[in-house]
């Protein structure tokens, strides 16, 4: 069923790098299949959407419409939930910008974690900044876990909007979304997830979980850069404003300033989009559905225990999340600098990330800096975990003083 030797032929990145990439949280490669949906916009597509009155433009609008469909049933949401954006960071904005400003007053809670990526909380900061709410935190385990419990214990009946993430970037656990979201809902809370790190990664079906919006990157699951997905509950889209407007997204204006805006997910997408991206997604959720969620995610399961288990076996290794689900992996190498540790590694062929991750409130929790992050995906192999652990083995001070100064 998983055949990944087929899978691997399919990414011609795997042959191009020459390195076992394990930096997946950041980007992953792209199969040749939204390659060519990429190039086949531009050598045969090419034509604004919405907006022509021949035959390609219509071709292209009815694909790039055709696309929201795709990653709607991706996610088990309807199309009109799906706006298309330049990626996470922008969903999460507009959720803020659009929802947030809009409704939150003063003495109002948004609850998050210190596990956030910059993109699920700077937007809140600024939020909060301009209509008086606060931001209160969950408190988190030593090793960066949130529990239900934690959870429990920090709602309370201020609390409009529960902003986390999924997945954290760095910690790698999964959190039960659902129990959350019912949590959330009886005390009148809304719930937004940051998905960029799970909705490559699990199956996701909005409609059981409840999730009130899902913001998430096309990159980050074998699509383009520059087009991601925010999924909003239609009724809350609808109440929302878009903090950008423009050509596409008003059905009607007048020469006094009234404005007349379509309905979601429409008015969100002001502006000529990323046309080719939004192609190239749709030809990645359709190669995803193609391997199977569920497949996806128990084989990077397994990969990660195997990881897990021969990072653990290494006396030169502090690993910061051994009981993560997911394929991320964060440690360092005692007396090792980390980016000193993540160049030598690169020596040796391995291509991992090292720094805070852009979750910079989390450091302080784990009380580590920098740490090195090796985040794996469903193309990679269990020999290149050898690879990985072996030149781990060898991330010594000494060769890397050797090599550096
Ligand atoms: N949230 C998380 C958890 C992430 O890992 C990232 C990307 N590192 C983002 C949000 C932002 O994604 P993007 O840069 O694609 O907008």
């Amino acid at each position: 069923m998983f055949d990944i030797n087929k899978i691997r032929a399919d990414f011609p990145m795997i042959q191009n790098a020459k390195v076992a990439y394990m930096d997946n949280a950041a980007t992953t490669f792209k199969p040749q299949c939204v390659i060519d949906a990429v190039t086949n916009y531009y050598t045969h597509q090419t034509s604004n959407v919405h907006r022509g009155d021949y035959d390609l433009s219509y071709q292209v609008s009815k694909e790039y419409e055709d696309a929201r469909v795709a990653v709607a049933e991706f996610i088990h949401a309807e199309p009109k939930e799906i706006i298309f954006t330049s990626g996470a960071s922008m969903s999460l904005n507009l959720v803020a910008y659009g929802y947030g400003r809009k409704f939150l007053k003063k003495g109002d809670v948004i609850l998050s974690t210190e596990a956030e990526h910059a993109s699920n909380i700077l937007p809140w900061f600024k939020v909060c900044e301009e209509v008086g709410a606060v931001i209160e935190y969950i408190p988190l385990s030593n090793e960066g876990e949130m529990t239900i419990e934690a959870f429990k214990g920090a709602m309370h009946d201020k609390v409009k909007i529960v902003a986390m993430a999924e997945v954290s970037n760095v910690m790698g656990y999964i959190q039960p979304m659902k129990e959350i979201c019912q949590i959330a809902h009886e005390y009148g809370a809304l719930v937004v997830c940051d998905g960029a790190q799970s909705v490559p990664h699990v199956p996701i079906d909005v409609k059981d979980s409840g999730v009130d919006f899902l913001g998430f990157s096309g990159h980050k699951m074998c699509g383009p850069t520059g087009v991601g997905v925010l999924y909003g509950r239609f009724d809350l889209l609808q109440q929302m404003d878009p903090f950008m407007l423009g050509g596409g997204s008003n059905a009607r204006f007048d020469i006094c300033g009234n404005i007349l805006l379509k309905d979601a997910p429409y008015k969100f997408e002001a502006g000529t989009p990323a046309i080719e991206a939004v192609l190239g997604l749709k030809a990645a959720v359709e190669y995803l559905r193609s391997i199977g969620m569920k497949n996806i995610y128990e084989y990077e399961h397994e990969l990660r225990v195997y990881a897990s288990k021969k990072l653990q076996e290494l006396d030169n290794i502090t690993f910061y999340n051994p009981n993560a689900s997911t394929g991320i992996l964060t440690f360092n190498v005692n007396g090792v600098f980390a980016q000193d540790a993540a160049s030598f590694l690169n020596t040796k062929g391995i291509a991992v990330r090292s720094g805070n991750h852009c979750a910079k409130i989390l450091i302080e929790l784990i009380e580590a800096s920098e740490t090195i992050r090796c985040s794996l995906y469903f193309y990679n192999t269990k020999e290149e975990v050898d690879q990985f652990i072996e030149a781990c083995k060898e991330t010594t001070v000494e060769n890397c003083v050797g090599i550096f100064f």
